[in-house]
């Protein structure tokens, strides 16, 4: 099979998984055509940013221990890692370039005393260029032929919005096919830099956090690869969350459209627009474990074969609803059209939205951390006009079911309710796209874990493979 593996950065952060990885990839590679994909390093993407943050606020010092912190934690894994002497020297070479760069993107960004976009995905991108050279040298180390690629140098073309930019499909199909084909034709190992590519002018773009997903996927697509697999650690999207249910279980398979609900909810995070480059020719997606190759762990189809109506129950704590009302909103054009703007100008993420058919009030979800300045903002802009009063509760949880067989079924709202009821639990708030994909619905924190429980047990998602 011609296989796209991505490797988390959890799970290539200390020398024994690192180990393991590359001897698991080396057999895999005995029989497929392996091209991998890697993050940074754990914690180093967040130390780059805050290296940033650092040179805004004018404090160097926490820029260079930053820098020096990140130097000094891949210095040691090459050490440890690699053991053969000459590996080892050349690695340690090309790190000592890479630190160098990194020290005089430092320093230049401290004498500008700016942070632009631009210069930002430069410096965030160094995580991906030590970890490839790492792990490339790794499987050099092993025996193995491997070269490590950064997105731009593999032929990853975006336009130029920095931060979280979209790759430019034909461009980069005509490029990356044509570098990962001359490699894999010699028997090599592409490892791929996750996260970062180049717009039109080569300047480094990056594609937002968690980037090397969308990397994953979009290699995969560029070579017409069999299966992508995102290895974490995780070993699949599950029905629950374990540490409140006790029997949730990993899900053999779920569709595209399932995969992106309930990777913005669950345990793996996926980056949002990851699944879009392998809709066109359907490649399957395979969500496993980096470690744990008996537990297949989930696939990711267009057609999964099973066809239960939930497959998931998940749970978002700590959120505030903020009921909004007025009798000057009812027949009144253009009144949620103020109201989301107001909120999107203070730069705040609505979760949730319903109004009923009455118009007399809209209720919105937003996380807990931007109530206040959601409050008040709404408060100054629009009390008085076309709102008359603003009912906000804090501390609350959004439950929301997931599975793509809930379209036309006939009573799932009432089995959803009647468990809910059943633990006297009050309902907040209720939401359900036209797509039937995900039943949302509001409670308080603290009657969540209950929730979720009488849910998972509603719907035997214990039986569900
Ligand atoms: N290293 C990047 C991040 O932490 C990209 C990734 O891990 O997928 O966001
Ligand atoms: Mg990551």
């Amino acid at each position: 099979m011609n296989l796209v593996l991505k490797y988390g950065g959890t799970t290539i952060s200390s020398v024994a998984d690192i180990l393991e990885i590359a001897k698991h990839i080396k057999t895999l590679s005995k029989k497929n055509n392996i091209t991998l994909v890697c993050s940074a390093v754990n914690g180093t993407t967040d130390d780059l940013i805050e290296i940033s943050e650092s040179i805004r606020n004018e404090s160097k010092a926490n820029a260079r221990r930053l820098a020096a912190k990140i130097t000094k934690k891949h210095d040691a894994l090459a050490r440890k890692t690699i053991k053969k002497p000459s590996n080892k020297k050349r690695l340690l070479q090309k790190f000592k370039q890479d630190f160098a760069e990194l020290d005089a993107v430092i320093d230049g960004m401290v004498l500008l005393g700016e942070v632009t976009p631009r210069t930002m995905d430069y410096l965030i991108s160094f995580g991906e260029r030590l970890s490839i050279k790492l792990i490339s040298a790794a499987l050099v180390d092993l025996g193995a032929k491997s070269v490590p690629l950064t997105g731009k140098e593999a032929g990853i073309v975006t336009d130029s919005n920095f931060g979280e930019s979209r790759p430019l499909m034909d461009t980069t199909r005509l490029r990356v096919s044509k570098t990962i084909g001359s490699l894999l034709a010699k028997n090599t190992i592409p490892v791929i830099g996750g996260f970062a590519g180049a717009d039109q002018y080569g300047r480094i773009t990056t594609l937002g956090r968690g980037g090397s997903d969308y990397t994953a996927t979009i290699i995969a697509s560029c070579i017409k690869s069999d299966q992508v697999w995102l290895c974490s650690d995780v070993d699949g999207l599950m029905t629950a969350d374990p540490s409140i249910v006790k029997n949730a279980k990993i899900l053999k398979e779920v569709s595209y459209a399932e995969a992106v609900e309930m990777a913005l909810f669950g345990a793996k995070h996926i980056h949002p627009r990851a699944f879009e480059p392998l809709l066109a020719k359907e490649i399957p997606m395979r969500i496993r474990s980096s470690y744990n190759m008996e537990n297949e762990g989930t696939l990711v189809t267009a057609r999964p074969a099973a066809k239960n109506t939930v497959k998931c129950v998940s749970n978002i704590q700590d959120n505030g609803l903020i009921d909004i009302r007025g009798g000057s909103m009812v027949g009144n054009p253009g009144t949620a059209a103020k109201i989301f703007a107001t909120l999107a100008d203070a730069g705040i993420n609505v979760m949730m939205i319903s109004q009923n058919p009455s118009e007399s009030s809209i209720t919105i979800v937003v996380k807990n951390t931007a109530l206040d300045k959601a409050v008040s903002v709404l408060e100054m802009g629009l009390l008085g006009k076309i709102i008359k009063k603003l009912e906000i509760t804090t501390d609350v949880a959004i439950i929301a079911l997931i599975g793509s067989g809930m379209r036309g079924t006939v009573g799932v709202a009432s089995k959803v309710f009647g468990a809910i009821e059943k633990n006297k639990v009050n309902v907040a708030m209720i939401t359900q796209g036209s797509s039937e994909l995900n039943l949302a619905f509001v409670v308080k924190n603290s009657n969540s874990k209950l929730a979720v429980r009488a849910l998972h047990e509603e719907f035997e998602l214990d039986r569900i493979n």
